[in-house]
């Protein structure tokens, strides 16, 4: 047990324990669909929000683009057992793994392709994705190689299969991009207070990045245990913005649709 997991009600690293499975069976398209450059992108950035969704009945899905190979600590096939527990808990009914080289990922027609096909297979409502300024260059291209699949993915004569079969043209309706090392204007808040310690086993379940004061690999800046305390500085920073203890924000790079505006007033009491 590391030190920091003790706040998140000491079982923080128990979701390491959970049995592996690398196919989630999917009978049905996805709401959302979150993209990352790198497995553990996404628990970092937005967990919360997948949990939330799975929990109120919304299908969801991750695809990483990278194993992660070029992390300093661990090892690609470390990394898909940890982003597989995850998966569990945040309740996907999909992950996968784009296999792009880590370090490398390129905004190439091929690679585009490759993203366009999996857009049309799950055929999500909503996409999140990387914002577009990061620190590192994976999440800034991963930002511009999913939102040009995405328009891609609408056009009726760009040709792609799946299993040999000629799949039909889709466009998500939402691009919503999470935030990463960089701050964000935030478009939308998402209310996280009641998932936040599931998201943080999410965090935990990659044990080989996150602090661990018995591991002996070489320091980065996600494994030192200010980097736990950043995850919740952020959550609370972004809570504090729309008056709850935890938020995760968004930004949409597109107005969002709406008819009623009183649908954007919370259900909930809350402090402002
Ligand atoms: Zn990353």
């Amino acid at each position: 047990m590391v030190e920091c997991c003790g706040r998140w009600g000491g079982d923080a690293f128990s979701v390491c324990l959970h049995i592996m499975s690398t196919t989630i069976a999917l009978d049905r398209d996805l709401d959302i669909l979150a993209f990352g450059a790198h497995p553990d992108d996404v628990e970092f950035s937005c967990a919360g929000t997948m949990i939330l969704m799975h929990r109120k009945g919304h299908a969801t899905g991750v695809v990483d683009l990278t194993r992660g190979e070029m992390g300093t600590r661990g090892s690609a096939k470390i990394r898909a057992r940890e982003a597989q527990n995850a998966a569990k808990v945040m309740g996907l009914a999909a992950r996968r793994n784009v296999g792009l080289p880590d370090g490398g990922v390129e905004i190439t027609k091929n690679n585009i392709k490759k993203v366009v096909a999996l857009i049309r297979e799950f055929r999500p409502r909503i996409i999140l994705i990387p914002h577009a300024v990061d620190r590192h260059p994976d999440h800034e291209h991963a930002s511009r190689l999913v939102r040009e699949a995405a328009f891609y993915s609408g056009l009726i004569r760009l040709s792609t299969t799946t299993n040999g079969e000629k799949q039909t043209p889709f466009r998500p309706e939402v691009t919503l991009c999470y935030r990463q090392s960089s701050d964000i204007p935030a478009t939308i808040i998402v209310d996280i207070t009641s998932v936040f310690e599931e998201k943080m086993k999410t965090v935990f379940a990659y044990a080989s990045q996150v602090y661990n004061p018995k591991a002996k690999e070489p320091d980065t800046v996600i494994s030192r245990p200010e980097f736990i305390d950043n995850i919740e500085a952020r959550a609370r920073a972004y809570g504090s913005r729309i008056g709850v203890k935890y938020g995760e924000a968004f930004y949409s790079p597109n107005p969002l649709w709406c008819d009623d505006l009183m649908t954007v007033i919370p259900q909930k009491p809350r402090m402002m």
